[in-house]
């Protein structure tokens, strides 16, 4: 049984490793964060925020429902052209127990490389909120939170909120 991670523990600010072999015991965690994500109303999980310091994670396309599954994801390219748009996320909540919103501008669109859980080669160019999850995501394998990429001041709006949970 996983657990979620919340923001403060050490375990999302580390750099996961890549994973060697795909595992009965991955193929379970993964489809394991799927039903976490999909009963805590998120769109995306990535392994640090299950406690498991190994690049993977699990998204949801909202508008196709399409899920993924992604083992070693690689963002290779992204455009430059940027888009400011909301985020929340399952480790970082307020005094309700729901995700803090916070806007943060990234690149609008990305090409990303996986390896899918039957050990396939994948790429796909994402735009508009699948490209938003995935940069969001992968970013926590390198340990990095959405709130890093705020203004010290938002920053600190959204912590302030963190902080008053329970
Ligand atoms: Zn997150």
């Amino acid at each position: 049984m996983l657990q979620m991670k919340l923001c403060g523990d050490l375990v999302l600010r580390q750099k996961c490793d890549a994973v060697a072999d795909i595992t009965p015991e991955l193929q379970g965690m993964l489809n394991e964060m799927v039903e976490m994500m999909r009963a805590q109303n998120g769109v995306g999980l990535a392994a640090p925020q299950v406690g498991v310091l190994q690049r993977f994670l699990v998204m949801m396309d909202p508008d196709t429902e399409t899920v993924y599954k992604m083992i070693n994801p690689r963002i290779v390219s992204h455009s430059d052209k940027t888009v400011n748009m909301e985020e929340g996320c399952l480790s970082v909540l307020g005094p309700d127990n729901l995700p803090v919103f916070a806007h943060v501008t990234r690149p609008a669109s990305v090409v990303v490389e996986w390896t899918d859980e039957t050990g396939a080669a994948c790429a796909a160019e994402m735009s508009g909120v699948p490209a938003r999850i995935v940069q969001h995501e992968t970013d926590h394998l390198d340990g990095i939170l959405f709130i890093d990429h705020l203004a010290a001041v938002r920053r600190e709006m959204v912590m302030r909120k963190v902080r008053k949970r329970k």
